[in-house]
């Protein structure tokens, strides 16, 4: 199956009013690339402004609350981003794992609850350093596909994204080998649990993409886009992903 690939930036912590000056030239990049999706997570308090600077980018957050409402200080529902200009959000990234202790079945909380509000969701998973070398890599992302991917998935509202936890940051990668690996086995895993709608899902890697390496990885099997975040926070960086996706 034909699957359009999907450049996605993750500004993570990043980002003011002035550095949404960055969307202007992404978003010409993304006009002059068809068929490719390009869409940016933005912190909450910059949804607003970017979805309305750059209303031909998908813009999207970086997390939101499973609940639809009430009393939960400090969080962030799925319906309130969709007013501010979401039109997506990402789910069960390692930063949360790591820092807010989030866990597999919060992403598929998450997921779902987004699903509800009418967001896209790219929905995260990878293994750590200590995981892949104890040669746990494939397994790990299987239990992590099976108890956070929603079992109505499909790909008109879901992407995966496989993002070793090692490469995110870091300036390293897998090899190409590696991450057709793993995406195999999580296009393999998606099969089992939602059937034939397994073809339409997007997989995305992340972790260290860059415009040097973007072509080679995009252009490994059921490598569907990338999740990237350090070079999505300027456009001379980022462009060139988004050419190299074109
Ligand atoms: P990075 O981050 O591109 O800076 O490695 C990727 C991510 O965390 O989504």
């Amino acid at each position: 199956m034909m699957r359009r690939k999907l450049v996605a930036g993750n500004w993570k912590m990043n980002g003011s009013l002035a550095t949404l000056a960055e969307l202007d030239a992404i978003a010409q990049a993304a006009a002059a690339a068809p068929g490719v999706d390009v869409a940016i997570a933005v912190p909450f308090t910059l949804i607003h402004p970017a979805a309305v600077r750059a209303p031909g980018l998908a813009i999207g957050a970086e997390d939101v609350h499973e609940a639809e409402s009430g009393a939960h200080t400090g969080c962030v529902s799925a319906a309130m981003v969709r007013e501010a200009g979401a039109s997506f959000t990402i789910a069960g990234h390692s930063e949360r794992r790591a820092d807010q202790g989030e866990t597999s079945h919060d992403a598929w909380a998450k997921a779902a609850a987004a699903h509800r509000q009418g967001l896209n969701v790219i929905l995260c998973c990878g293994e750590t350093e200590a995981e892949r070398d104890a040669g746990r890599a494939e397994r790990v992302v299987q239990a992590q596909i099976e108890k956070s991917v929603p079992d109505h998935a499909d790909g008109r509202w879901f992407t995966l994204a496989y993002e070793p936890r090692w490469a995110i940051g870091t300036g390293r990668t897998p090899t190409l080998d590696e991450i057709a690996a793993i995406h195999a086995i999580a296009r393999a895993k998606l099969r089992h649990m939602i059937g034939d709608a397994a073809d339409g899902v997007r997989i995305l890697y992340g972790g260290s993409v860059v415009g040097g390496n973007a072509g080679d990885i995009l252009a490994t099997d059921n490598v569907d886009g990338a999740l990237v975040g350090g070079a999505s926070l300027t456009a001379a960086k980022f462009v060139p992903i988004i050419e190299a996706a074109a």
